[in-house]
């Protein structure tokens, strides 16, 4: 059985999860591609260290704080003895997992000065919208980064919306 489909999405991250999600509930047909076999991009779940133990493996298992020497100071019963395992992830292997992490940065590209605000991805794409008509971004890459936020996905699927002839207000609102 063939299917047609108003917009195509590549990529199950959470932004263009989130932007799929305003343009269906407008009444679009949508198709969400995803390279991977798990949705979510780098909010995922994972067992990456002991069997059954199930990590929020780019957010809260931060490994590398279990060495602060601040955190030691605070928590002097937090002894190498009491960590049961831990990962290692270098950056290859973080952008081998996920092209989005681009050289490992975790946001998508750096979110430096010069690559920030309207000048992010690039100058004169900052508003979603592609130079070829119909298509657009979302994502860490676009503003206002990287960070599980959902920014970049609802102020991509409003311009979306606008150039679809109704708007976000109108969607949340209906
Ligand atoms: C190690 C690590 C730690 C982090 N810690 C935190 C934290 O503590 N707090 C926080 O807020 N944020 C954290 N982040 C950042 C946050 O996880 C990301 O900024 C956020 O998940 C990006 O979401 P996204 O929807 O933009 O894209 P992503 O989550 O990058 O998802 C993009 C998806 O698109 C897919 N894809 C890409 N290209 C294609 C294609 N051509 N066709 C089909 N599919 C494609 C990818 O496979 C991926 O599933 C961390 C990230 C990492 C890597």
């Amino acid at each position: 059985m063939s299917e047609t489909h108003d917009i195509v999405v590549a990529g199950a991250g959470h932004n263009s999860l989130l932007a799929a999600a305003y343009l269906a509930k407008a009444g679009f047909r949508c198709l969400v591609l995803e390279a991977q076999d798990h949705i979510g991009g780098d909010t995922a779940t994972e067992e990456m260290s002991l069997p059954g133990f199930r990590h929020d493996s780019c957010s809260t298992a931060h490994n590398l704080i279990q060495s602060s020497p601040t955190l030691r100071a605070y928590a002097p019963n937090l002894t190498d003895d009491k960590i049961l395992s831990s990962v290692v992830k270098s950056p290859p292997d973080l952008e081998r997992s996920n092209g989005h992490n681009w050289h490992g940065s975790c946001h998508g590209g750096d979110m430096s000065p010069e690559q920030m605000g309207d000048r992010r991805p690039v100058p004169g794409w900052a508003q979603h919208r592609m130079p070829i008509p119909g298509l657009y971004q979302t994502g860490a890459t676009t503003h206002p980064g990287g960070s599980v936020s959902g920014a970049p996905g609802r102020n991509a699927a409003a311009v979306m919306l606008a150039d679809l002839g109704t708007s976000i207000e109108e969607v949340v609102g209906g």
